[in-house]
């Protein structure tokens, strides 16, 4: 009997003779457009195909993923176009091939770049068709099975995939049997030597192991038969991979790890298992925090069973796991399980299809209950790599970020420039907050202007060091180069005042003041003014002390642009606008702090001229200042809808509104508008004035 025959048979236990009929129209398909094709083994090609359907076909997958494995590669590898799959095969089958496709035309340049492209084609895959990633697996599956016939480095780059791709899938699934497979021969063809090693130890150890291993089974059967319960106990070793990581990760010797005996009970039902679970505490001491309920509380991929560790004859450590036959094959097969339990050969392919997406949403109820759902929401992204999020440049380059990173954090990975340019980001094409916490899969795209510097509040959301310490780097300039221009304006100030200049001040006597002060440079001394740690009258004299000083007379204030930056700030108390009276306070460490010449907060020190200084607006001013305004009005519907829009038609923004009592009658509403100047403001009351029902508008002073 020929390879399609005998698979033919066997799909006859499950499939109707139409969908049989149909899978081996797919195969005479495929054998006909790879014709003349040969596997590096020599064989026909068409054998591939043909052996992934019938890895398929043990899972009792449906008529159309075998028929889309039979043409997984027609299309990449013969030049058919899907159009031709679909008026042969039908719509579905032509996706499902196309899907698979585009998962094995997938290069990866980088690790990263492989998960991300993974990610999203996963995904997207996933979200379209789940037989896809079965499909791709079970070719996967195929290639590792014969990986032996290709070249070494061929065979590295496969297995590394593998066992960085598809295991990690497949587990995600549930596949258990395939991702033990997958790993075995993964380490086999990544460490044949290693591997070879482990087989043999292993089958040394068995031999030691078996009077032992029957020991337990036996007294493990007695206990269940004493009690009544029926249940099948099956010994059960680690597969090579996993020892390998066990020596490598933990650090533990081979014998150590084989020095622990691990059975499986499989029973009817799930309240056996708990009573199985007594039984064999019973037997014997079960080892203090090892128990585990995956049975209440499931894992992510849906896995369930009990796990108990006892204290055997001698002290061995006995691993069990509990479970019932169906969780059993949950664990094995994970969300293939569908298939192999399709109740009857004639229903409708979209029923299991729906009824594996009923598996999802299952688990995650499941999760819900178990108050676990975040666990499983990621699980379903399909995001592999939890720890890391991976977004896209408007280019389509892959940024690996670590979780929680923002739009700022993404612009300082991209460039030094890209990140202390910034201004606005868009996620996704929408403007979105610098802020916010970019997911997998997105696209961002940063908005920058020439000239624009870091925001200091940034610092409360970035998560990566390098933005961080960028951001430091770029705020310490920017404050040292404005403290210094303010310092030399004050000091211009001060020394205008005795009727000189710092032009006029001589080198020699400049190099003097700053010996005393042990400091190196001009600069350093004028940033200490800037600052605020330094009083420029006091320097003023110092500096003309040798040359015969003179009461100061100083003659007008300081005039402030509103382009000071960080070492210039405006008072919260009393929040100053250009064409207030104002006076400057000088805060040791913060610079200058503008007041209204009136704010209660500075009366004290208001006349002492350590601690204050004259400032007034200059006539170019710039900026957008905040004023805090109280107005009170009758109550009214859509009463923030109106304040918003009147002060916006006078050009104000809002940066804040508060409603703050409310009786009966009249509603106090707090708002921060920002404005240019008091003319600016004025006109934002006036407005204001004009709504229906307002009663009073006040400005809030401290
Ligand atoms: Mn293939």
């Amino acid at each position: 009997m020929s390879g399609i025959e005998a698979l033919a048979t066997r799909l006859s236990t499950y499939l109707g003779d139409d969908q049989v009929n149909l899978v081996r129209r797919a195969y005479f398909y495929a054998e006909q457009a790879h014709d003349g094709q040969r596997r590096r083994s020599g064989e026909a090609y068409v054998t591939h195909p043909l052996a992934v359907a019938g890895i398929l076909a043990d899972m009792h997958m449906d008529h159309q993923s075998l028929m889309a494995a039979m043409l997984h590669d027609v299309i990449e590898d013969t030049g058919i176009a899907k159009e031709a799959l679909t008026a042969q095969f039908g719509e579905t089958v032509a996706e499902l091939v196309d899907g698979v496709s585009k998962l094995t035309q997938m290069n990866f340049e980088t690790k990263a770049e492989a998960q991300a492209e993974n990610f999203q084609k996963m995904a997207m895959a996933m979200a379209r068709d789940i037989r896809v990633i079965l499909v791709k697996l079970a070719d996967r599956l195929h290639n590792m099975r014969t990986l032996e016939v290709l070249s070494g480095e061929k065979r590295r780059r496969i297995a590394k995939e593998t066992l960085e791709i598809y295991a990690p899938i497949a587990n995600r699934l549930g596949m258990h049997s395939m991702r033990v497979e997958f790993e075995d021969l993964g380490f086999k063809a990544m460490h044949p030597m290693r591997s070879e090693r482990i087989r043999a130890a292993v089958r040394r150890a068995r031999g030691n192991r078996k009077e032992i291993v029957n020991k337990i089974e036996e007294s493990l059967i007695h206990c269940l038969a004493r009690e009544g319960l029926e249940g099948e106990v099956i010994g059960r070793e680690k597969h090579l991979f996993s020892i390998y990581q066990k020596m490598r990760g933990k650090r533990k010797a081979f014998n150590e790890i084989m020095d622990v005996y691990a059975f499986r009970i499989v029973v009817d039902k799930a309240d056996t298992c708990y009573r199985v679970l007594g039984a064999v505490h019973s037997l014997y001491k079960p080892l203090p925090g090892r128990f585990k309920d995956y049975i209440a509380i499931p894992k992510a991929n849906g896995y369930q069973s009990l796990h108990t560790t006892l204290f055997g004859m001698h002290g061995v450590p006995i691993e069990i796991q509990i479970r019932t036959r169906e969780m059993e094959e949950m664990a094995n097969n994970g969300i293939a399980a569908h298939w192999l339990y399709k109740s009857s050969s004639d229903e409708a392919p979209k029923g299991t299809h729906a009824r594996a997406r009923q598996w999802v949403k299952g688990v995650l109820e499941l999760q819900q209950r178990a108050g676990n759902s975040l666990e499983f929401i990621e699980s379903v992204k399909i995001d592999l790599f939890p720890d890391e999020v991976y977004v896209f440049t408007p280019k389509g380059s892959i940024m690996e970020l670590p979780k929680g990173s923002t739009a700022v954090d993404f612009a300082y990975a991209v460039h030094t420039d890209v990140g202390n340019t910034c201004i606005a980001c868009r996620i996704n094409r929408r403007l979105a907050p610098l802020s916010q916490a970019l997911e997998s899969g997105s696209t961002v795209e940063i908005v920058t202007a020439p000239g624009a510097r870091p925001n200091p509040a940034w610092l409360n959301f970035v998560v990566t060091g390098k933005a961080r310490t960028h951001i430091r780097h770029a705020l310490k300039l920017q404050r040292r180069s404005e403290s210094v221009s303010l310092g030399e304006r004050l000091l211009s100030k001060a020394l205008s005042g005795f009727g000189t200049q710092l032009e006029d001040i001589p080198q020699e006597r400049i190099a003097q003041v700053l010996a005393e002060y042990q400091m190196e440079a001009l600069d350093d001394l004028l940033a200490d003014i800037g600052l605020g740690n330094r009083m420029a009258y006091v320097i003023a004299r110092r500096l003309l002390a040798s040359e015969g000083e003179q009461a100061p007379n100083v003659d007008g204030p300081l005039a402030i642009r509103g382009t000071e930056g960080l070492v210039l700030s405006y008072a919260k108390c009393c929040t100053p606008i250009p064409g207030d009276p104002i006076v400057g306070h000088l805060s040791a460490g913060k610079g200058v702090v503008v007041h209204l010449e009136t704010c209660r907060n500075i009366a004290e020190v208001r006349h002492n001229p350590d601690k204050c200084i004259p400032l007034s607006w200059s006539k170019d001013v710039t900026g957008e200042f905040n004023v805090e305004l109280r107005v009170e009005l009758e109550h009214q519907r859509g009463l923030i809808a109106l304040l918003a829009g009147s002060v916006n038609a006078a050009d104000g923004n809002i940066e804040k509104i508060g409603m703050d009592e409310r009786d009966g009658r009249i509603s106090v509403v707090q708002l921060v508008v920002s404005v240019h100047d008091r003319i600016h403001l004025a006109r934002v009351i006036r407005k204001l004035r004009t709504l229906a029902g307002v009663e009073r508008i006040t400005r809030v002073r401290a």
